[in-house]
């Protein structure tokens, strides 16, 4: 038997940066600082979903975490966590080992010590000036909060740490 019995889960971009917002993404694909490691350590890799994505689109504009934190968004993270709950408790019953759950800092979404606010109200523009008015602060994305909610109403303890947005992409540690 040849399986380690470990496991990581990367949020959706560290596996497929062309997920992110237009002009956001700091390496062209898959980032190799974090997933090379996990592959040399005999780890497996479950891909978190991209909430973004999978609620409006590759056409997004850089949004702040006041503008996802909406019942429907919500609701849309919920819906496609479900089935990532599922499988943790599956592997956990089996005796398998969730190593971490790496988020984004910076993400409205997937912030794990950090996320994003500065909503300044309507139309993206001089005028409204969000642009200038975004601020990285402590706390959790909109998904990471719902994903830690869920994990907890199953009594599930997972440690997570996140990779950053900006700059080279560092690794908090798992
Ligand atoms: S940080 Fe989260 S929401 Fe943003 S692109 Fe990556 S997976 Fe999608």
């Amino acid at each position: 038997m040849k399986r380690s019995k470990k496991i990581v889960l990367l949020a959706h971009c560290i596996l497929n940066s062309n997920s992110k917002v237009v002009g956001l993404s700091q390496y062209p694909g898959c980032l190799d600082a974090v997933i090379t490691p996990l592959i040399q350590n005999g780890t497996g890799i479950i891909q978190l979903p991209c909430p973004e994505m999978t609620f409006i689109g590759l056409k997004r504009w850089g949004m702040t975490r006041e503008q996802y934190d909406i019942p429907t968004y919500k609701n849309h993270c919920r819906n496609i966590l479900m089935p990532i709950v599922y499988q943790i408790q599956d592997y956990l019953l089996n005796g398998y080992i969730i190593e971490g759950i790496v988020g984004v800092d910076g993400s409205p979404s997937c912030g794990v010590n950090n996320t994003c606010i500065g909503y300044s109200g309507g139309e993206w523009n001089k005028a409204t000036n969000q642009h200038q008015s975004i601020q990285e602060v402590p706390g959790k994305g909109v998904m990471i909060e719902i994903l830690t909610d869920l994990l907890l109403e199953e009594k599930i303890v997972v440690s997570f740490s996140a990779i950053k947005e900006t700059a080279d992409c560092s690794l908090s540690p798992l």
